[in-house]
């Protein structure tokens, strides 16, 4: 299969995050040990980047915390377009591994992780069987517990095979997570995407962070700066507010699913995490990280009753 520019343009947006993220670590907003095998040399970015990628990636693991915490580790993470995400190895690190980790990815990007990981004894060695092999198969990677899976997401037939091979299924729980991934699909592909997940896992959470309020003056900016990357930003479903998202989540097959703007994740998190985290850079323009903070949202969907009470303050 070959891809277009536009499939480049997102392929890129990899890039971008594991930058940021790699920038803000070296910063000392959160701790990540792997980040660096990624992603070499980065540039400094703006404060109000790097604050809202640490907005990002905190809420994003108390909620995966919080399915843990219900379901404990013999469950299943699927990971959609992960890029270069750390977190198999960051849980590996502590009580938390859990038994099934499975990432998908254009093949593109799969393909270089899979590179780095074979290159890197710190990640390796994380990963390996007991023999300390990975077996690559069709260009995908398998071992016990973790998957590496090259695939086009708006393509469901594909999706659902390459899960099955790695294991997925509706014996375990689920935690299935969409970190500025379903913004570059089309909105019926997406919704298809989702629907299928929900049918599948009788019991999961679905944890969505992307832009929202796409509507107003700043929103537009925002899809300006996209569509000149090449992105097709899926106006309709993004314009909404948080609100609306839920609303359309849960209409997908979950029971339930809320949403919240990241100026409300920030607000939720302990008061001595926001003094670390002001504490270590400048602000220079407040009003640019209240507006960014306004058009990005987190939605949690959940099927099943014991993930039914995963909230922001639980
Ligand atoms: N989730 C990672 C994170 O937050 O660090 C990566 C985010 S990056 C902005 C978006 C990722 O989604 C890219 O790695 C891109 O290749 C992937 N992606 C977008 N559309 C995709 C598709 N149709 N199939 C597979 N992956 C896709």
């Amino acid at each position: 299969k070959s891809w277009t520019a536009e499939d480049e343009a997102i392929i890129a947006t990899n890039t971008d995050a594991t930058e940021c993220k790699r920038c803000a670590v070296e910063l000392g907003y959160w701790k990540d040990d792997y980040i660096s095998y990624f992603v070499r040399h980065v540039d400094r970015k703006a404060p109000e980047i790097n604050r809202g990628y640490y907005a990002r990636v905190r809420a994003m693991e108390i909620f995966i915390h919080q399915f843990l915490e219900r379901c404990g580790t013999k469950c299943q993470i699927i990971n959609l377009g992960c890029g270069f995400d750390t977190l198999y190895w960051r849980l590996k690190d502590t009580t938390q591994a859990v038994g099934n980790f499975i990432e998908l990815d254009f093949p593109a990007v799969t393909s270089k992780k899979c590179h780095i990981i074979k290159r890197n004894k710190q990640l390796l060695q994380k990963i390996a069987n007991e023999d300390g092999e990975v077996m690559i198969r069709e260009g995908d990677l398998h071992s016990d517990g973790y998957h590496l899976l090259g695939c086009d997401l708006r393509c469901l037939a594909e999706v659902r095979r390459k899960l099955a091979a790695a294991g997925a299924g509706p014996h375990a729980p689920a935690l299935v997570l969409a970190e500025c991934v379903l913004v570059y699909l089309r909105p019926d592909a997406a919704d298809a995407l989702l629907r299928h997940l929900a049918a599948a896992f009788p019991r999961c959470a679905l944890l969505v962070y992307e832009q929202c309020n796409l509507g107003d003056k700043f929103g537009e900016v925002m899809v300006r700066n996209l569509s000149a990357r090449g992105c097709v930003v899926a106006g309709a479903r993004l314009a909404g507010s948080p609100a609306a998202q839920a609303e359309r989540l849960a209409a997908l097959g979950f029971d339930a699913a809320r949403a919240w703007d990241m100026e409300a994740v920030w607000r939720s998190f302990p008061e001595e995490d926001r003094a670390r985290v002001e504490a270590l850079e400048m602000l220079d323009e407040r009003e640019l990280l209240l507006q960014l903070n306004s058009h990005y949202a987190l939605c949690v969907a959940t099927r099943g009753d014991i993930f039914a009470d995963m909230d922001l303050n639980a």
